[in-house]
């Protein structure tokens, strides 16, 4: 038999530790707001008020007209097991206020990012200062504050972040979804003929798996993103003849044209272009999508659910 080593034991680092028990302390948003507002409580507020986007997701924000944060705690405010509350085991037996363990802002910091702004009684203006993963962000900043402390909890996720050198695919993917970016295939055609006109085109198109009500169409032209409804339409009437699903389809499709075959000055808001010789180019591109279609359809992927 073969006897197999024991895995060697070692130390987490800090950081792991934190964020480990950063999902112990704020379970989902709803923890955040409760324990914010047990701070707000502690703190001898008589007036709380509590701003939640997206159920939290987005931005958390409580505000209170309570004793403030002294200045010079501000540095070690979310460190974990900084408290004003606990000084010794033996006050447990006695203690009133909400918290006393010190965690919750450290947790918060470890989730999401934590904006403070805070003043306390007799000064003439408070102080902001913003922390990520139980530090301080930056040196606190004078600002105007009303009496109390304000404390904003956003979310660490951007809601749309793109990578440098990613593809076209890997943005859609970001915007869109992994389901979109999965059913669409690559299209690209160009047409130098100069007796009609001069185009080269690419895109992604969705494929016969891809269903949705709704068409979603992307369309760059020269660059900028614009609105074609004749191009709309003529690609939806190629979906519905050639697919047997009766599913609108999800097209990015980027045009180049010499500047001169498009009329940007349609309309004051320059989303809905014209384009010289447009009839030419939307049968190009229509026969493109036409035969990149049939060629998908006989190759159809099916997904089975685990
Ligand atoms: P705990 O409440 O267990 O002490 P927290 O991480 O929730 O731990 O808060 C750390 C400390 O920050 C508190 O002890 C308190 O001194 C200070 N603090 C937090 N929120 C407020 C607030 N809204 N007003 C004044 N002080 C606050
Ligand atoms: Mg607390």
């Amino acid at each position: 038999a073969i006897r197999a080593e024991p895995p060697r034991i070692r130390r987490l680092e800090e950081a792991v530790v934190n964020r480990i028990a950063a999902g112990e302390v704020i379970q989902r948003p709803a923890s955040a707001v409760k324990e914010l507002v047990e701070n707000s409580l502690d703190a001898a507020a008589s007036s709380v008020s509590v701003v939640v986007k997206d159920g939290g997701l987005k931005l958390i924000q409580v505000s209170d007209n309570g004793h403030g944060i002294r200045y010079e705690d501000l540095s070690i405010l979310c460190e974990r097991h900084t408290t004003s509350k606990l000084s010794a085991f033996e006050d447990l037996q006695t203690i009133k206020s909400m918290g006393f363990r010190g965690e919750a802002l450290a947790s918060m910091t470890y989730v999401g990012h934590v904006t403070v702004t805070t003043i306390t009684e007799g000064q003439l203006h408070g102080y902001r200062v913003s922390y990520r993963d139980g530090v301080m962000e930056h040196e606190p900043k004078p600002c105007a504050a009303v009496k109390g402390t304000q404390i904003m909890h956003g979310a660490n996720r951007a809601d749309v972040h793109t990578v440098i050198a990613s593809s076209r695919l890997d943005s859609i993917r970001a915007v869109y979804g992994a389901s979109v970016a999965r059913d669409l295939m690559e299209i690209a055609v160009s047409d130098d003929n100069p007796a009609r006109s001069i185009f080269k085109m690419e895109g992604l198109i969705s494929n016969a798996n891809y269903i949705a009500k709704k068409t979603t169409m992307i369309l760059f032209i020269n660059g900028r993103l614009v609105e074609c409804t004749a191009l709309k339409r003529a690609i939806e009437v190629v979906y519905a003849a050639t697919l047997p699903k009766a599913s609108k389809p999800f097209i990015y499709m980027s045009i180049d044209l010499p500047s001169e075959h498009v009329d940007v000055n349609m309309h004051p808001t320059k989303r809905e272009v014209g384009l010289l010789n447009q009839e030419s180019l939307i049968d190009t591109i229509q026969n493109a999508i036409e035969s990149k279609l049939m060629n998908s359809n006989t190759t159809r992927i099916f997904q089975i659910q685990a």
